[in-house]
C-alpha cells in the first residue's frame, strides 16, 4: 500500500496537541506512520484527546533520537519550510510534493518532515532532504500551525494518490452504431448533398471531411443516428 510507505516526521515538538492534531490529520488522509524526533513534550492525554479516533497513529509512532534516524532507509526526503527562502535548495509546490511522494514510495519509504513550533527544521536537518517545500500562504503571515500544515500537505499527497489510482470507467448505457451503420449514415448524407446541389461532385472539397470530423466529435447514439437517417430520406422524398 503506497500510503503506509509515506512517513510524516515531526522534529522536537514542544505540544503534545499538535502531535496528536497532526496523527488526526494524517489518518483522515490515510496516512499512518509517523515518527516523533526526540519529542520536547510527553505524548500525553493531551495528544490522545486531539488525536480523537486516531490514538491508532499516535500509539504506534516511532519514536527515534535524530532526523537521521526518522529518515533511514527512505529514497525521497522532503523537508517544510514556512518561508520559502530559507537557503537556496530545490523547492517543490506542495501538489509537486504530493506527487513526487506518492510516486517514489511505489519503490520504499519517502518521508515529509516538520520542523519545531518555534524555530522550524535547523539548517542542518534541512539539508538531509531532497527538496523543501513551502505552503504559499500569505507572505505577511506565512507560518501555519504545524498540525494543520500536516493536513495541508497530508491532502495534497491524498489527492495524487487519488488521482494514481486507474478511473473507474463512468457508466455508459447509451448504444452507440457500429462503424458499417455509421459509414452507411455517411454515404447517405453525401448522396443527398450531391442531391441537393450542396456539394458539387467535380469540386466536392472538404465538406465530407469536416461532416465526418463533427458527427465523430458529437458521436451520435444509435438512435440520434436513426434520426439523421430520417431526416436524410425525408430530403430525398422532397427532392424527388
Ligand atoms: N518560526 C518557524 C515556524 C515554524 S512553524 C519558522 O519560521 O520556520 C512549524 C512547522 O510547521 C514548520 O517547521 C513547518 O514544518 C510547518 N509549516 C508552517 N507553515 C508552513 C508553510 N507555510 N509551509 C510549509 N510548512 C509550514
Amino acid at each position: 500500500m503506497i500510503l503506509d510507505d509515506i512517513r510524516i516526521v515531526l522534529v522536537n515538538t514542544s505540544h503534545a496537541g499538535n502531535i496528536g492534531s497532526a496523527a488526526r490529520a494524517m489518518k483522515t488522509m490515510g496516512l499512518s506512520k509517523l515518527y516523533l524526533v526526540d519529542p520536547a513534550c510527553e505524548v500525553d492525554s493531551h495528544a490522545s484527546a486531539l488525536a480523537a479516533g486516531a490514538t491508532d497513529v499516535l500509539g504506534n509512532a516511532v519514536i527515534v533520537d535524530t532526523v537521521a534516524d526518522a529518515i533511514a532507509g527512505c529514497a525521497l526526503t522532503i523537508g517544510t519550510s514556512a518561508r520559502s527562502r530559507t537557503l537556496s535548495w530545490p523547492m517543490v509546490e506542495p501538489r509537486e510534493c504530493g506527487e513526487k511522494l506518492v510516486a517514489e514510495a511505489v519503490n520504499g519509504p519517502v518521508a515529509l518532515v516538520f520542523g519545531r513550533e518555534n524555530s522550524g527544521l535547523s539548517n542542518e536537518e534541512l539539508q538531509m532532504c531532497n527538496y523543501h517545500v513551502c505552503i504559499p500562504a500569505n507572505p505577511e503571515y506565512s507560518s501555519l500551525n504545524l498540525a494543520m500544515a500536516v493536513q495541508t500537505l497530508c491532502y495534497e499527497t491524498r489527492m495524487a494518490f487519488l488521482n494514481e489510482q486507474p478511473k473507474k470507467v463512468e457508466q455508459d448505457d447509451a448504444v452507440y452504431p457500429s462503424s458499417k451503420q455509421t459509414e452507411l449514415f455517411y454515404d447517405h448524407l453525401e448522396s443527398t448533398l450531391l442531391d441537393t446541389g450542396f456539394i458539387i461532385k467535380q469540386h466536392p472539397g472538404m465538406v465530407m471531411t469536416k461532416l465526418r470530423r463533427l458527427f465523430n466529435r458529437a458521436r451520435p447514439e444509435d438512435a440520434e443516428l436513426n434520426i439523421l437517417r430520417g431526416i436524410l430520406t425525408s430530403i430525398n422524398k422532397s427532392t424527388k
